[in-house]
């Protein structure tokens, strides 16, 4: 994945709209790059600054960044964890099958 895609997929990572694989890649190209992870902190900055503005709050935006990336990672290896349980799941359950109907053929 080359800058101008990440550039591009900024606005859905920070909406949380990328999947799995979009995600992942979008974040092993972020720390990679430093230009990237630039564009994407002023991105977040605008973003959540002027939200933060309009309810009043106050607010540590360098730390709620940092904060928002290490989540990103979490639930990246969240979805990671889940479809490696689903594909073990659906695995065991073809073996189950497969065993069953060898079962019934051989008896
Ligand atoms: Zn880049």
């Amino acid at each position: 994945m080359d800058c101008k895609e990440v550039i591009k997929m900024i606005p859905d990572f920070l909406n949380h709209k990328l999947n799995s694989r979009e995600l992942r890649d979008f974040l092993d190209h972020i720390e990679e790059c430093k230009e990237c992870k630039e564009e994407l902190s002023i991105q977040f900055l605008v973003q959540e600054g002027m939200a933060r503005l309009e309810e009043g709050n106050t607010f540590d935006l360098q730390k709620e960044f940092d904060w928002m990336m290490e989540d990103a990672r979490r639930r990246m290896k969240i979805r990671e964890v889940l479809h490696f349980l689903v594909y073990g799941v659906e695995v065991l359950a073809i073996i189950t099958i497969i065993t069953i109907i060898v079962l019934i053929i051989v008896l």
